[in-house]
């Protein structure tokens, strides 16, 4: 029997945060200063992953990503996934990364079985990305993204949170890094997930803006014929077939009705939904020695339950105690 919830979704794809510590802010994912991180015990072991998605795969687990915080200050994640990538039945394993450290560890995380590659990179303008990221290490990102298309990563993809008022004049730029080096461009629209809760509608910047920003800088693009129903972001190309652009609509186009994803944060909670509000303490059961129908039983009752969707256009909407930061993207 399929993972499978009360609207008829199947769940074979899994987000494994690793971490929530970080090495940079984001605004929009974690407060600037003081962060309360957990204490390293709390964090699932390797091992305790392994386990956790050995026990998945027979309920229909195939495909991962691994998120965090930010996975590579995991120093020794290809280790993880070493792991992982030894089970037959996994047929896909990414990474999201703030590509920070990427580049000195792309080779070994490719040697190790990773192949798919998102770095998170808001502004090509310096100055901008450290507004919003209250960090240095523009530089190191963009060696970072180098050394993952030097070493082989294929996709290789950037991912660009869509902010009104901060991140219209990156869109035509990054529109351009896209055809002159290959890298998919992939814009989030803005979501209520920051650590300070200063997230409104009002500061997302939409799809269609973002398409019209494209067509009247650089010029029109068409939908990509093949798309994954599954897959988040709606994928685009220029009309002269050069340079490829997705946009992940979450607030304006919620995709939730052909969601097939769950979650397992860094202290082992099991999410159905990246805005749950309820958690599953899959990391007490494996710390309690439970046996594995024991922890596949807990799995199939949290994904039994989740909801329709996440409400975010909704008065009823409410954002989780957790940041990003701390549930994993
Ligand atoms: N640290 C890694 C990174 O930044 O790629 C992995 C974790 S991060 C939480 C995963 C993705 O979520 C990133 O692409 C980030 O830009 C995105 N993200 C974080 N907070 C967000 C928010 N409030 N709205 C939209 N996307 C967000
Ligand atoms: Fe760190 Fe990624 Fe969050 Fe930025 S989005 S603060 S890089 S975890």
């Amino acid at each position: 029997m399929p993972l499978l919830d009360s609207f008829g979704r199947v769940h074979t794809n899994l987000r494994i945060s690793v971490t929530d510590r970080c090495n940079i802010r984001c605004f929009y994912c974690m407060p600037a200063d003081n962060v309360q991180f957990m204490n390293r015990r709390e964090l699932l072991t390797f091992e305790e992953i392994e386990r956790f998605v050995r026990i998945s795969v027979p309920l229909g687990l195939r495909k991962i990503r691994l998120t965090g915080g930010e996975p590579l200050v995991r120093r020794d994640l290809h280790r993880l996934v070493e792991k992982l990538a030894a089970i037959p039945e996994i047929e896909d394993i990414g990474l999201t990364t703030n590509g920070i450290l990427l580049a000195e560890q792309a080779q070994e995380l490719f040697d190790a079985g990773l192949r798919r590659i998102n770095v998170s990179l808001d502004a090509l303008d310096p100055v901008k990305f450290e507004k919003i990221t209250r960090r240095t290490g523009y530089e190191k990102v963009i060696e970072g993204i180098q050394s993952a298309q030097r070493v082989g990563f294929d996709p290789v993809k950037v991912n660009a949170v869509a902010v009104r008022g901060l991140t219209e004049d990156e869109v035509a730029p990054f529109g351009r890094f896209a055809r002159e080096t290959g890298v998919e461009i992939r814009f989030i629209e803005f979501m209520p997930l920051d650590a300070d809760n200063n997230w409104g509608r009002d500061k997302v910047l939409f799809k269609h803006e973002i398409l019209e920003i494209l067509t009247r800088e650089i010029m029109p693009l068409v939908p990509m014929s093949e798309q994954d129903p599954h897959a988040p972001a709606s994928e685009f190309q220029f009309v002269d077939g050069v340079g490829r652009i997705g946009i992940i609509a979450s607030v304006s186009e919620p995709f939730c009705m052909s969601c097939d994803r769950f979650r397992i944060t860094a202290d082992g909670k099991l999410r159905n939904c990246l805005f749950s509000l309820e958690e599953t303490d899959v990391k007490a059961m494996l710390r309690d020695n439970a046996a594995d129908a024991e922890i596949a039983r807990a799995i199939r009752e949290s994904i039994a339950v989740k909801k329709e969707g996440h409400e975010i256009n909704t008065a009823r909407f409410v954002q989780p105690d957790r940041p990003m930061h701390s549930i994993g993207g």
